[in-house]
């Protein structure tokens, strides 16, 4: 496949591609160009040509345009979900819902960018007027990962669009297959050099799209290492930068919580993506009372999942994305059990897929925090559970961590759900429904998780400079000037 840059699929200046896998089989399923910082170049180029016009352009004519995007992602629905489950692996389901929440969130801007500009605000004196004006920045540059890359992109791209910017995206290595057959088949009434994406890998063309002069703002998600590196990259021209980073979510089970429910929302809330979700559970925390009960139960219903192609009907988990992320996960469970953990189900590759990158689900006891598994971002298939005796210590647990993307909670008791969304620090508080996102609901991260809110209102703002205009109408002598 080709690049999109002024509105023609191009090859790279390099002539070099990049081969794309299905991590179920690690077949190559096709290739797209190389990009180099030449490339990164002409489509900044492209975006920054086309930005005038689109700034001018009426909230009208963008909600429209990005309407018949969601329409006509509607009409590819099935094509972008096959392609999307071959590149990224996670199972049909899970990426009918990515395109079908992508697309809806596409209606969803194009019509909150038609209602919301700046305000009038009183004056400090009569005769004046105050307003505070929400203008567009310029070149938005949007970095995504692999794991979700529709959603995250345009999660990005919509609001960044309807407040007036244009974009240049760099999709994941991994997975840039998707994006660019979306920008042909439902992209390409905007007007050219509006929407760019550039593929490539970040170490070139992500350095030189973060670094470009006239890219004002970059909208990154991805790891908190490469976040960090995104940051002292632009220190010094002083961009405005919107993080989305890495998280260690905690799921807390209260001693009220219904076993068998919560068993099947902790499954759903770490294994979906195979674990591979920025808000994944992946530290759990259960009433020392309830832990043997609660983890046989949960150990049995983990072991009725089955792995296998995400193109498959029958298949609950997929495989990893790539073989240095199932490692990962690998290097965190020997740790666990080197130092006392045990694996009650899963812990190794599974015998009988013989090709791509699968990992069995695990459920894992007698962890503690002085575990890699419970500190560091595992990005996989793990379950670790730990017991609490009071609920003081639970909280405390959930929040002894350097990242604050999302927590659950399982209770019916409400002193305890006041308490936890009161007390955690975490940017997203899921009670008794994880990982559940809402188009209204602003989503990002706390501490190390990130800079900036996606979705809602905040989602939009953050595309969206603020401007105060001081309007004397009369313009007459003021007696605070000079002479004194
Ligand atoms: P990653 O390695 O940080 O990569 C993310 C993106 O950044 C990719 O497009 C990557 O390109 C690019 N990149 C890599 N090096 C770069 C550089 N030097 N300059 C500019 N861009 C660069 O993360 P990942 O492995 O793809 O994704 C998993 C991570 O994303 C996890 O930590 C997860 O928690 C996080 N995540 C966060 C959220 C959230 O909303 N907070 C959501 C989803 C995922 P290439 O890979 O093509 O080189």
């Amino acid at each position: 496949m080709r690049m999109w840059i002024n509105g023609v699929g191009v090859d790279s200046t390099s002539g070099q591609v990049i081969e794309v896998a299905d991590p179920a089989t690690e077949e190559v399923l096709d290739t797209v160009p190389a990009g180099t910082p030449a490339d990164v170049e002409r489509a900044v180029a492209a975006a920054k040509a086309a930005f005038p016009a689109w700034r001018q352009t009426t909230a009208l004519e963008r909600a429209q345009m990005l309407h018949q995007a969601a329409a006509r992602m509607r009409d590819h629905f099935d094509e972008l979900v096959r392609l999307l489950t071959l590149e990224e692996g996670k199972p049909v389901p899970e990426n009918a819902e990515e395109i079908d929440w992508s697309l809806n969130t596409l209606d969803y801007y194009a019509e909150l960018g038609r209602h919301i500009r700046g305000r009038v605000i009183p004056s400090p004196a009569a005769g004046q007027l105050s307003l505070v004006l929400k203008e567009p920045y310029g070149v938005v540059g949007c970095i995504v990962p692999w794991n979700y890359p529709i959603l995250l992109l345009l999660w990005k791209m919509a609001p960044a669009l309807v407040a007036g910017n244009t974009v240049v995206a760099k999709p994941s290595s991994l997975t840039p297959l998707t994006t660019l057959r979306m920008i042909q088949v439902a992209f390409d009434h905007f007007p050219p050099g509006v929407i760019n994406v550039v593929t490539g890998r970040g170490s070139e063309v992500g350095d030189a799209l973060v670094t470009h002069p006239d890219v004002p703002v970059i909208a990154f998600t991805g790891s908190t290492a490469v976040g960090q590196h995104i940051a002292r990259l632009t220190a010094g021209q002083i961009k405005k930068l919107h993080l989305e980073l890495g998280g260690k979510d905690p799921f807390v089970i209260a001693d009220d919580a219904p076993l068998a429910t919560a068993v099947e929302a902790l499954s759903y809330a770490a294994l979906i993506n195979a674990g591979q979700v920025c808000t994944s559970t992946e530290r759990v925390y259960v009433p020392r009372t309830m832990l043997l009960e609660f983890a046989e139960a949960l150990a049995e219903r983990v072991s009725k999942l089955r792995l296998g192609p995400g193109i498959e009907p029958t298949t609950d988990v997929g495989p990893m994305i790539g073989d240095a992320y199932r490692s990962k996960v690998e290097e965190h469970v020997a740790d666990a059990l080197s130092r006392g953990a045990k694996v009650l189900v899963g812990g190794r590759r599974p015998p009988h897929l013989e090709r791509g990158f699968f990992y069995e689900p695990t459920v894992l006891v007698d962890v503690d925090h002085s575990m890699r598994i419970m500190r560091e971002e595992t990005f996989g298939p793990t379950i670790p559970i730990m017991a609490y005796d009071t609920f003081d210590e639970a909280i405390a647990l959930a929040n002894d961590t350097e990242y604050g993307l999302g927590a659950c909670l399982y209770s019916h008791d409400a002193r305890k759900v006041r308490r936890f969304y009161e007390e955690v620090r975490a940017g997203t508080i899921w009670i008794n429904d994880p990982l559940t996102d809402n188009y209204a609901g602003p989503f990002g991260g706390m501490k190390m998780s990130g800079l900036g809110r996606e979705l809602g209102e905040e989602g939009l703002e953050e595309f969206w400079q603020t401007k105060h205009v001081h309007w004397d109408i009369e313009g007459g002598f003021k007696d605070w000037w000079y002479p004194y």
